[in-house]
């Protein structure tokens, strides 16, 4: 694409241009297309191997340590990359090294220069606005070393200035127990009523099921809150009622679960056989699987083993009268003082994430103003172009760190004057200001400022990709 007959019509708006940006491809393990990158989760589980993906033979955590320790730098950059980086999954964000600060050290820029060229940025480009634009978090945030815990506590309160709670010593648990009886549950109501049936007709149908299954059944209701007051569960029967706080980070099935596990030790008097109700399919379900991972529905199926219990689904918010109440018991045990006790390992892992999310954005928001911060007011990430080669144009031109801009840099000469003579060149001029591409602008309908030209908008995104390739700009950032 050197050749200038695609070039701006009325001048060579490019003759300050010699060369062409070098063709670097990511290598197989880093293309963007594969999926995001995440860094390699080396997790101290039982079976001291690794997870199994594209790039990753099986190996020993030991081993793959080793091998990564003993990784010469620069040389085996790219053997040391098969190490940090894998396929896009959440749950195996993090780093667990015997190696400890050294190695950590030794990722870090390996992790930076991966996620450089795997979103097209230049090795030179500042790192913390390849982030903000990738979506991809800086390495300091994504080392959570949830595993050591006293060391993750102090990580964590560094970065985000809260407190790591207690990981429930049950959290490891893994399904259900062979002496464990498979408790009761009842599911029919999800088969006979829809979302937005009247209530009459849900109270005739959950009246006729209960006068069918459970008639001289003792009665008790479960309900879970999660608002912004806080997380609660509440129970209801008729010579109990409770209201319990759980802690903040809880999530929505751990309240519906403890609700579950507290009716099922406390409620179940003089061995009445006895129906707990809950709004909770997903808990009842997770009860009914037999592989529950949850600690509380784990000690739900063995408290429940040795009763006389059946489990019943109810439609929340339908007018059932115990239904409605132990919402309102929920809702009030929100708004208590939340006790400390262990935590699911599941619930803490989604709110660690939530909040490095959040101290990332919030620090990434105050950080020094850069080229980016005009354009984008979110570390979340932008999947906008599925073609590699217009994501890559997109995101330099979003940094403002491209190779038409900052190539004099490598020949170590002034930044260039544009080829209208008026000013340097720069992301800015190009699309704003420059007089020989103008027309072209208004031809593309390019918008008035960078935030409009450059953020997520499909038809925005496409006219300016039509406005760099008529005016051979494309091929040069
Ligand atoms: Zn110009």
């Amino acid at each position: 694409m050197a050749s200038s007959s695609s070039g701006p019509p009325g001048g060579r708006a490019t003759n300050f241009y010699q060369g062409k940006p070098t063709q670097r491809t990511a290598p197989k393990w880093a293309d963007p297309n594969n999926g995001n990158l995440q860094i390699l989760l080396l997790r101290a589980t039982g079976e001291n191997v690794l997870p199994t993906n594209p790039f990753i033979v099986r190996k020993t955590i030991t081993n793959a340590v080793k091998d990564f320790d003993s990784a010469r730098p620069s040389r085996d950059d790219k053997k040391r990359m098969q190490y940090v980086l894998t396929s896009r999954d959440e749950d195996t964000i993090g780093i667990f090294s015997r190696g400890g600060d050294r190695v950590l050290n030794a990722i870090e820029p390996i992790y930076t220069k991966a996620i450089k060229l795997a979103t097209g940025a230049f090795i030179t480009s500042p790192t913390s606005a390849v982030m903000a634009e990738s979506g991809h978090l800086p390495f300091k945030y994504l080392v959570t070393r949830i595993i050591t815990v006293i060391r993750a506590k102090n990580w964590f309160k560094d970065l985000t200035n809260q407190e790591l709670p207690d990981i429930c010593a049950l959290s490891t648990a893994t399904g259900r127990k062979w002496n464990v009886i498979p408790p009761n549950v009842n599911l029919d109501l999800l088969k006979t009523v829809r979302a937005g049936d009247p209530p009459p007709k849900i109270k005739a149908c959950f009246n006729h099921l209960t006068a069918t299954h459970f008639q001289n059944k003792h009665q008790v209701y479960t309900d879970g809150s999660v608002n912004s007051d806080g997380v609660g569960c509440g129970i209801f029967e008729n010579r109990y009622t409770g209201s319990f706080s759980l802690p903040p980070q809880c999530s929505i099935f751990s309240a519906e679960a403890f609700a579950l596990l507290i009716a099922t030790q406390e409620c179940t008097h003089d061995h009445l056989p006895t129906v707990i109700f809950s709004d909770s399919a997903s808990c009842l379900q997770d009860l009914l699987s037999g592989n529950s991972k949850h600690p509380w529905i784990i000690q739900t199926e063995e408290a429940a083993s040795e009763k006389n219990i059946s489990y019943c689904w109810v439609p929340g918010h339908s007018g059932i009268l115990g239904n409605t109440a132990a919402d309102k018991l929920a809702g009030k045990g929100s708004k208590m003082e939340p006790p400390v006790i262990p935590c699911p390992r599941t619930d803490i892992v989604r709110w660690v994430k939530q909040q490095i999310r959040e101290s990332w954005n919030i620090g990434w928001l105050n950080s020094p103003p850069t080229h980016l911060h005009q354009i984008k007011n979110t570390t979340l990430p932008w999947f906008d172009q599925n073609n590699s080669k217009e994501r890559r144009v997109l995101t330099r031109l979003r940094i403002g760190h491209t190779f038409f801009t900052h190539s004099h840099l490598m020949k170590k000469t002034e930044r260039p004057l544009c080829a209208c003579n008026s000013a340097q060149v720069s992301v800015r001029h190009l699309l704003l200001e420059c007089q020989h591409t103008k027309d072209a602008r208004v031809r593309h309908n390019i918008g008035q400022s960078l935030r409009d030209i450059l953020s997520r908008d499909e038809t925005q995104e496409t006219n300016l990709i039509a406005f760099l390739k008529e005016t051979g700009f494309f091929g040069k950032i």
